[in-house]
C-alpha cells in the first residue's frame, strides 16, 4: 500500500530522501507518526529511521533546510532532533534490541529495518514509509498493523510476554493507546500484560505518571483506569484507588462501589472539562472513603470524613508519582477536601455567611468545585439526577447574589463624612449620615453619576436642603478619591 503523502509533507519528505541518497544510506518514517497520520490524528514529532548513521543524516537534512535548523544530538542514544515548521523530526539510526533483567533499557547494536521495526511495542506502531527512490511512499507492514489499525486492535509484533517483560512500560502504552483510540487489547497480548503487571516496578515513577495523564487527558479516560484495575497493574500504582474497587455487605446492606462510581465522575468530568488538574480532583475525590469506611448498626454504610482524609492523602500521591508539588497539587488537594460543601448548600435556610465562606474558602476555582460536584451525581435515575442539577443550580445562584451583594459592601461613594464635614463646617452628626446616604442612594439608583464631580454637587444641593451652608468652593485635593466603579449590576441587585 501506498502513503497518501500531503502537500504539508511532500518537500519535506523528497528533502530526506534527497539527503538520504548522497550519504548512500535509506531511510523511513516511522512509528506513532504514520499510525497517527493513517488515523487522520494530528502529530507533532515524526520519527525518521536510517539505516546507517541517522545523526549524520539529520545533519545532512538540516544543512538543506532555510533557516537552518538547529540539531540537537542526544548522542548517548545515537539519535539527533530538530524542528522544522513546528515539527520535532528525530532521526535514529536502524538498531536491534536486547534486554537484561533489571532494566528497561536495551543493549542497542546497529541492525537492519526489520530488526528496528521488531523492537517496537505495538503492530499499529511498527509501520514504516520508505523515503527511497525504489520504492517511495510504500507502506512496509510485516506484522499486518493496518489490519490492526483497521480492526482498531493493540498487538504486540512478537510474544507479548517477552515484549512486556522486556519493557514493562509498554503495558501502560498498551492501556493508554487502547483508551486513546478507544481500540481493544488482542487477548494473548492483554494476558501478557496480566502475566507481567508486577515487572511494572522497574518503570520510573516519572514514566508512569506521563501515561496516567494521557490517559486522564483522553475524551473517555475511564476505559484506561478500568484496564489498568483489572490487569493488577493499578493496585501497584495507585493502590489508593484500587481500594476502592468492591462492595462490602454486612446485614444484606452493600455500598456502592466506589471505584466505578469514581470513574463515572471522571467521564463526566472530562465530558465539561480539559483541564487536566480538574481530572485528577475527580479521581482522587473520593480517595478517603477506603480508611474511612465503617458500618453503623443504625446508620449503614458511613465514609465519615472522607473529604478531610482524602484530601490529607493527596500530597503523598503526587510526591510519589513525581507529579508537581506547586499549586498544581494544591488546587486538586482543595478540589478534594470541598467536594461536600456545595451539597450542604442545596439544604433549605442556608444563610449567608455559610455561602460566602464557600466563595471564601474556593476562591478561584469555585467555577471548577461546581464542575466536579455536578459530575459526582451518577444516578441512574433521571428524575433524581434532574433534582440534584437543579438543587445546584440553586447554589449558583445563591453565591452569585451574596457575591453581588459583598461587592456592594466593599464599595465605597466618592464623598467621605470628612469631606461633607469641611465643606459645611460641621462637627460628626446626623446630618453627615443623612447626606452621605442620599449620596449612594442617588449613585445606586441611577440619579447621578458615579463619580466625585456628580456627587460634589450633589452633595452641595442636599446640604443647602438641609439649611446647611458651604465653607469652601472647591474641595481639597487630598480627599477626591481614585475613581471606584460600582460593580457591573449592582445597583440593580441592590434594589431586588
Ligand atoms: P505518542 O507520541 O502519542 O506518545 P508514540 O507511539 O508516537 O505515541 P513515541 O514515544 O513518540 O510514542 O515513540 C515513537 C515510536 O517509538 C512509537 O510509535 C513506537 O514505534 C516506538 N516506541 C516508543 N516507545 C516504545 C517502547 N517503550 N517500546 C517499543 N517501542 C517504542
Ligand atoms: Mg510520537
Amino acid at each position: 500500500m501506498i502513503f497518501d503523502i500531503q502537500p504539508f509533507e511532500r518537500k519535506l519528505f523528497y528533502l530526506i530522501s534527497e539527503a538520504a541518497q548522497e550519504l548512500c544510506v535509506s531511510a523511513y518514517v516511522v512509528g506513532g507518526y504514520v499510525r497517527d497520520r493513517l488515523l487522520g490524528r494530528p502529530s507533532k514529532d515524526m520519527d525518521i529511521v536510517c539505516v546507517g548513521d541517522g545523526i549524520a543524516l539529520a545533519r545532512h537534512v538540516a544543512s538543506k533546510l532555510r533557516p537552518l535548523p538547529r540539531v540537537t544530538v542526544y548522542s548517548r542514544f545515537g539519535t539527533a532532533m530538530l524542528r522544522y515548521r513546528r515539527m520535532e523530526i528525530e532521526f535514529v539510526g536502524a538498531r536491534k534490541e536486547s534486554y537484561r533483567i533489571d532494566s528497561r533499557k536495551p543493549d542497542v547494536v546497529p541492525g537492519s529495518l526489520e530488526d528496528d521495526q521488531l523492537r517496537r511495542d505495538f503492530t499499529i506502531n511498527a509501520l514504516a514509509v520508505s523515503l527511497n527512490p525504489e520504492d517511495f511512499g510504500t507502506i512496509i507492514d510485516p506484522f499486518h498493523g493496518l489490519e490492526d489499525l483497521e480492526q482498531k486492535i493493540i498487538r504486540t509484533p512478537t510474544d507479548p510476554s517477552k515484549t512486556f517483560s522486556d519493557d514493562p512500560l509498554r503495558m501502560l502504552r498498551a492501556i493508554r493507546f487502547a483508551t486513546q483510540l478507544k481500540f481493544v487489547i488482542e487477548p494473548t497480548t492483554w494476558q501478557g500484560i496480566v502475566t507481567n503487571a508486577a515487572r511494572i516496578h522497574i518503570v520510573s515513577m516519572e514514566r508512569i505518571a506521563t501515561e496516567l495523564n494521557k490517559i486522564l487527558a483522553a475524551a473517555k479516560p475511564s476505559i484506561g483506569f478500568k484496564l489498568l484495575e483489572q490487569s493488577g497493574l493499578l493496585a501497584r500504582i495507585l493502590p489508593e484507588l484500587a481500594a476502592l474497587r468492591g462492595v462490602e455487605y454486612v446485614d444484606n446492606k452493600g455500598h456502592k462501589d466506589n471505584f466505578y462510581h469514581t470513574l463515572q465522575v471522571l467521564d463526566n468530568v472530562a465530558q465539561r472539562s480539559n483541564n487536566l488538574w480538574l481530572r485528577w480532583a475527580a479521581l482522587l475525590h473520593d480517595i478517603g472513603k477506603a480508611p474511612t469506611k465503617r458500618f453503623e448498626k443504625d446508620k449503614g454504610w458511613t465514609f465519615h470524613g472522607h473529604d478531610a482524609v482524602g484530601a490529607a492523602m493527596v500530597p503523598k500521591i503526587f510526591r510519589r508519582l513525581r507529579l508537581p508539588l506547586d499549586h498544581k497539587m494544591k488546587y486538586v488537594q482543595k478540589l478534594v477536601a470541598l467536594h461536600l460543601r456545595p451539597i450542604s448548600l442545596t439544604k433549605e435556610n442556608i444563610t449567608d455567611s455559610a455561602i460566602r465562606r464557600l466563595l471564601f474558602d474556593a476562591g478561584d476555582h469555585l467555577e471548577d468545585l461546581m464542575i466536579l460536584c455536578e459530575s459526582d451525581i451518577t444516578s441512574k435515575n433521571p428524575r433524581k439526577v434532574k433534582r440534584y442539577l437543579e438543587n445546584y443550580e440553586l447554589v449558583r445562584q445563591r453565591l452569585q447574589e451574596v457575591e453581588a451583594k459583598d461587592r456592594i459592601r466593599n464599595w465605597q461613594p466618592p464623598i467621605s463624612g470628612e469631606l461633607i464635614m469641611q465643606a459645611f463646617g460641621i462637627q460628626p452628626s446626623r446630618q453627615v449620615g443623612i447626606i452621605k446616604r442620599a449620596i449612594r442612594e442617588a449613585i445606586l439608583d441611577g440619579e447621578i453619576p458615579n463619580d466625585f464631580e456628580a456627587a460634589w454637587h450633589f452633595m452641595l444641593r442636599k446640604g443647602q436642603e438641609l439649611g446647611l451652608t458651604p465653607q469652601i468652593t472647591e474641595p481639597p485635593k487630598d480627599l477626591i478619591p481614585p475613581r471606584n466603579p460600582l460593580p457591573q449590576g449592582a445597583s440593580d441587585k441592590l434594589k431586588a
